[in-house]
């Protein structure tokens, strides 16, 4: 066989000539010995059916020479009027194959699935969506968040994805945890152009991934009076509902608010210190712990920022000076007027210790993968008082 083609998934080993039910083998399958039936196209053009369902014509396509670098060995191929029956095997691959050739643009950045699990009681509160993500205005969201459109393929009976935004790129890993999501940054970080055109999807929702990262940027104080913040939005394209932060470190946080008071809600891959000793809380069957990460003023309103820790097996870590990357949750919050940016961290596998040099450092060389492993679960157990 010719080393120059490359490896190409054979749908059909041979071709079955329903004139003589004969199996017709393609030049390239065939060995010198043996007794295979190699394609003759007098005997077998407008002959050719597929071996397991009978019912799709085929074509023989012979040997391409080169196109670019790639060589096409002589193969069968359904018709393209031609359908395999509805339980055909090979019709189904070549069906897959027949999109994944058709729609990847390796230029596009790629997107994954965020599959968090069920949403239980996230939100102690009650009344609260406990979607992991929705857009209520759908016409009013900014370009980097979506709904992301399906349309169900009738041949092989999937949903599949047919948002142009989303349905040229390449779909990679799924991700479960903090672990799986930080690797496919740093897949998607090794290639420039993808780094802020790469897409997370979760509940249909589809998030641009540079978005989902909410972090505190070095400082930066905006000494603005109400005059120049006007000025400020409108040289900037900002509505004048959407509220600043004082300080340009807090502008993320600010962006995730309005968007939340917009009726937008995401996860994010939070980025947080310890600062102060984390308070515990909560009913017995919803003990947490809650991590003050600090107020902001937002155009002279102070808002409280809490990261709200619901998995046992996460606090023990919890420790002063401690850093962590968590898929979490957020909501917002308003109690006697102050209002409060939550962020719920659900279960330990979506958290893990991590400074932000770290993180950096991993973007940029992933073999140092030894810092991405999950937290240590306690080994002491939780002591929890018995309600009377
Ligand atoms: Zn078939």
């Amino acid at each position: 066989m010719n080393s120059n083609f490359p490896p190409h998934e054979v749908l059909f080993q041979y071709a079955l000539n329903i004139k003589t039910a004969e199996k017709v083998t393609p030049t390239a399958a065939g060995t010198i010995s043996g007794e295979k039936r190699f394609y003759n196209p007098i005997l077998d053009k407008g002959n050719l059916v597929c071996p397991e369902c009978s019912e799709a014509h085929l074509i023989h396509r012979s040997v391409k020479g080169a196109s670019g670098d790639h060589f096409v060995r002589d193969h069968f191929a359904t018709r393209p009027d031609s359908k395999h029956s509805a339980k055909c095997d090979i019709g189904a691959r070549a069906a897959k194959m027949k999109d994944r050739e058709r729609s990847i643009n390796p230029e596009l950045g790629p997107f994954f699935y965020l599959n968090l699990g069920t949403p239980k009681k996230d939100y102690p509160h009650g009344g609260r969506p406990t979607k992991r993500a929705w857009i209520s205005h759908p016409n009013e969201a900014p370009d980097w968040v979506f709904k992301v459109q399906y349309a169900r393929n009738t041949f092989l009976g999937n949903k599949e994805i047919i948002s142009p935004e989303l349905v040229r790129r390449e779909r990679i890993n799924p991700v479960k945890d903090v672990i799986a999501f930080l690797k496919n940054l740093t897949r998607i970080h090794k290639v420039e152009t993808h780094r802020q055109d790469s897409w997370a999807v979760i509940n249909g929702v589809a998030i641009r991934l540079d978005k989902m990262v909410l972090r505190e940027q070095a400082s930066s104080i905006r000494d603005m009076d109400e005059m120049s913040i006007e000025q400020f939005k409108t040289e900037n394209g900002i509505s004048a509902s959407f509220k600043i932060a004082s300080d340009k470190k807090y502008d993320r946080f600010a962006r995730q608010l309005n968007l939340e008071q917009s009726g937008i809600l995401h996860p994010v891959l939070l980025h947080f210190k310890i600062a102060a000793t984390p308070q515990s809380g909560g009913a017995f069957f919803e003990q947490k712990m809650t991590v003050n990460l600090g107020d902001y003023d937002l155009e002279g309103q102070k808002v409280g920022r809490y990261v709200h820790i619901k998995d046992r097996a996460l606090f023990s870590n919890l420790e002063i000076g401690s850093e962590f990357f968590a898929i979490a949750h957020p909501y917002m919050s308003k109690v006697n007027g102050r209002v409060s940016q939550n962020f719920n961290v659900l279960r330990s596998v979506d958290m893990t210790s991590m400074t932000l040099q770290e993180f950096r450092l991993f973007l940029e060389n992933p073999k140092q993968r030894t810092k991405l492993r999950a937290p240590a679960t306690t080994s002491e157990p939780v002591q929890m008082a018995i309600p009377s």
